[in-house]
């Protein structure tokens, strides 16, 4: 081992009895420290203002400050491929981000702080990189983040700070950082011993962000039979008697804890009506759109199969085309995983919804893990044109966070919903947020859902 000046500061001599991996010398202690994305609305961010002003045009990181909670990693010999940290990693076991601090010594508002733990380098690595999000799965690891080649001194603090890509220059400049490094590089920290800098922008999250292929489809949403009650045969409207339950068991008194009222969860009783889905062909539709395209204007999306249309708000994918210089929209939806999509359309189908209103996607940059894993999905309208119901997802007040949803024909629509997608298998049921059940920070006007997922 050697201090800062190189000097030995001892020993280690394996003993025979040592397991092979104690035995190595562990001179080197490398410690990554990430810097989140700042908000840039609202005036937060000093230097998108300096950039473009009051212009709400560019702005990227909205609602809320980009945070790496829960985010899997793994650190790796970049040569070997072998995973060096965590140090047990049987059946690929990843590492998590840990709760950040936050700190606004950067000039650019207030950033999440998340340092990770020190990390031991082998003797026999030369260079060390990283695989987060998606990328950290053992099925996955193809996009090394920051190869580098680790310097021969006891402790290195590398600092990681998430940057929009159009605003890396002018923050290199207030933070005399030098040039801007080149993209997926570690660069020497100017003016300080053993600290090294490298910058994460949309562009280096869309290449190491999981691209969800054909096979992966099929093999994440294999082909299925959906089936649903007959419409027509009882229950035209919101305003139907109550039935009772003849498919469905019996229903409990007062709103279940899915938030539906009995006199609404009317089922037909008529022969099921059924359709088969190739899920690989039916979301063709969804990942085809936006080719080339850096456009954040509205944009819609007919699945034909199943009779519903997609329609993505204005600025759906602005987080990750406002962030990078060359993100595209189809780049930003292919990073979305087919199980959300799946999920909300087959629940939709079986509730005669024929218009789903999404406002977010895949996105590098903006709020938790779950946007930034392709693993959520933001719903903010309904609408069921049969029964003449549009309903938007939004409450009107705090009182109503917690609230059983609203006694309206769209909010136990919207019930119904929630209770659809809480019962399928490929979504993680505690965390469908809505304004009213389950509702958290900031879910006020969406439902936030989340698959699973590898
Ligand atoms: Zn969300």
């Amino acid at each position: 081992m050697t201090n800062s000046s190189g000097a030995p500061i001892g020993t280690v001599t394996a003993d025979a009895n040592q397991p092979t991996q104690d035995a190595h010398c562990l001179t080197r202690k490398v410690t990554f420290v990430f810097y989140c994305a700042p908000r840039d609305d609202n005036n937060l961010n000093p230097m998108y203002t300096a950039v473009y002003g009051h212009d709400a045009t560019h702005l990227g990181v909205t609602d809320s400050a980009s945070y790496l909670n829960g985010l899997p990693f793994v650190v790796v010999d970049a040569d070997a491929r072998k995973v060096i940290y965590p140090y047990v990693s049987t059946h690929g076991q990843t590492a998590k981000f840990l709760a950040p601090v936050t700190s606004s010594g950067l000039h650019d508002g207030l950033r999440n702080v998340h340092t990770l733990p020190p990390i031991n380098i082998p003797n026999d690595v030369t260079r060390i990189a990283l695989h987060i999000a998606n990328d950290a799965f053992e099925l996955h690891r193809s996009f090394q983040l920051f190869p580098w080649t680790v310097p021969d001194v006891a402790h290195i603090k590398v600092h990681i700070y998430e940057i929009r890509a159009d605003l890396q220059d002018k923050f290199s400049t207030e933070n005399s950082l030098g040039s801007t490094p080149a993209e997926n590089e570690i660069v020497a920290k100017p003016g300080a011993t053993n600290e090294y800098f490298g910058y994460l922008n949309g562009d280096l999250w869309l290449k190491l962000s999981h691209e969800f292929t054909n096979d992966e489809i099929t093999r994440l949403c294999p082909p299925e039979t959906l089936s649903r009650p007959t419409l027509g045969s009882s229950a035209p409207s919101g305003s139907a008697p109550p039935q009772s339950a003849t498919a469905g068991g019996t229903i409990p008194q007062g709103a279940d804890q899915n938030g539906v009222t009995p006199q609404n969860v009317a089922q037909s009783v008529a022969a099921p009506q059924s359709v088969a889905i190739d899920w690989a062909t039916t979301l063709q539709p969804i990942y085809s759109a936006g080719v080339d395209s850096r456009s954040m204007d509205a944009f819609s999306v007919q699945i034909s199969q199943l009779g519903i249309t997609l329609k993505f708000a204005a600025r759906a994918v602005a987080n990750a085309i406002n962030t990078s210089a060359n993100t595209t929209v189809q780049q930003a939806l292919q990073r979305t995983s087919p199980r959300a999509f799946a999920a909300i359309l087959k629940a939709a189908w079986r509730l005669n919804i024929n218009t789903v209103d999404l406002s977010s996607s895949w996105r590098p940059m903006l709020g938790s893990r779950l946007h930034k894993m392709g693993v959520g999905l933001d719903v903010t309208e309904i609408v069921d044109s049969a029964e003449s119901l549009d309903f938007k997802i939004h409450n009107h007040s705090h009182a109503e966070r917690k609230a059983p949803f609203p006694t309206s024909a769209g909010g136990q629509k919207l019930a119904r919903l929630y209770q659809e997608l809480r019962g399928d298998n490929e979504v993680d049921a505690p965390y469908v947020y809505t304004p009213w059940l389950n509702w958290v920070e900031p879910h006020d006007t969406h439902m936030h859902i989340t698959v699973k997922y590898e």
